[in-house]
């Protein structure tokens, strides 16, 4: 009998995507889950209501195409953000993922290079491939930080076309200085991207690389309102840079690529800013509760600057995982020998992850 469907290697697929594995967290419907770094806090109901309205009103016009500049929704952001921001400094799309394929879809493709310091956001190697160009894997300290002078010293040694630089850093929470970020742009002619997805659980007063963009041309700061806005579902991510890299974005988006349901949903939760964000400190106080609780258990977490903890010292992860699991309890392991990464969630889900934990070191 025929076979009703072809495997990859059936197809005509291009050869440098041959063997490549798709992004695969896990998405299993368990009670608690702590495994993609999202904020597990619903939207509040007055602002849901008001997000609804927005929509509805939309919904009107849904027969024209959207306002291919969003230009609202980047006002919104210009206003959110502050830093005497203007709007044509600003940039979105669906999910920061988008706005990192967009920049290297611009700025890397095929013949050229993009680089970051592993272990880094695990998208970085698949977007820049998907693009056509090639990853190149800088290396962090054992401690996963990274000094001015060694990302600086390896930039220039591989003179890749684009930089990514993670800070706080997915799947490690390590913050990167600003220093090290100015030192990777001088050593570079390239495009450097600084993804601050998580920049809103840093401490208050730590700087955003927002400060540096003045005099920086060829720099671009990602953020994303998946984490610290609980609007992963939306997929809305943006950008700040120089008006003429904005514009180079302009190149290779789809046309209308944010739906005028999307720019409004977004434009109406950022009306609610200070609502969405007051979630944060409950959930760095929930970070941090894991951080001080995990040595007590055996376990060793690193300094997190996120909205979640690596921690190492497992022995066997991959039964760790699989035992809170049977707990309902999702976390992940990011396949890093002897270390699993949580996000902080609600107080009553961390307690359920800690009070799991201490029950597989129990038993072992
Ligand atoms: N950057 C980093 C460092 C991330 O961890 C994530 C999501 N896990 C993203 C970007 C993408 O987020 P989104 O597309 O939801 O904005």
């Amino acid at each position: 009998m025929d076979r009703v469907s072809a495997t990859l290697d059936d197809l005509p697929i291009r050869d440098d995507l041959r063997g490549l594995r798709p992004y695969g967290a896990p998405q299993a419907a368990l009670p608690i889950a702590l495994n993609v770094n999202e904020n597990t806090h619903p939207v509040p109901r007055h602002v849901a209501d008001d997000i609804l309205d927005a929509i509805a009103r939309a919904l009107r016009d849904i027969n024209r195409y959207p306002d291919r500049e969003f230009t609202a929704l980047r006002e919104g952001f210009a206003e959110y953000l502050g830093h005497g921001l203007s709007p044509e400094q600003i940039w979105a799309a669906n999910g920061s993922n988008e706005v990192l394929q967009q920049l290297l879809q611009a700025f890397a493709g095929p013949g050229r290079t993009a680089m970051g310091f592993a272990p880094t956001y695990s998208m970085y190697p698949l977007l820049t491939r998907g693009t056509g160009a090639r990853w190149i894997e800088g290396v962090r300290e054992d401690d996963f930080t990274l000094s001015a002078g060694s990302a600086a010293a390896q930039v220039g040694d591989a003179a890749p076309d684009v930089v990514l630089l993670c800070s706080p850093n997915n799947p490690t929470g390590t913050p990167l200085s600003l220093d090290a970020i100015a030192a990777v742009y001088e050593a570079t002619d390239g495009l450097v991207v600084v993804d601050e997805a998580y920049q809103e659980f840093a401490p208050r007063d730590a700087r955003s690389a927002l400060t540096l963009l003045p005099g920086r041309p060829r720099l671009a700061v990602s953020r994303t309102m998946s984490k610290a806005f609980a609007f992963a579902g939306a997929r809305v991510g943006y950008l700040v840079a120089d008006p003429a890299l904005v514009d180079a974005l302009r190149l290779v988006r789809l046309p209308y690529h944010l739906s005028a349901l999307t720019q409004a949903a977004a434009t109406a939760a950022l009306h609610h800013a200070d609502t969405m964000l007051a979630m944060v400190g409950e959930i760095v106080a929930q970070r941090d509760r894991i951080s001080a609780t995990l040595p007590a258990l055996g376990y060793e977490p690193y300094e997190s600057w996120s909205n979640f903890v690596l921690f190492g010292g497992v022995d066997e992860p991959a039964a760790v995982w699989r035992s809170l699991y049977e707990s309902g309890v999702l976390i992940r392991d990011i396949g890093l020998p002897g270390h699993l990464r949580v996000t902080a969630g609600t107080e009553e889900e961390t307690t359920a992850f800690l009070d799991a934990l201490a029950s597989v070191g129990s038993a072992s």
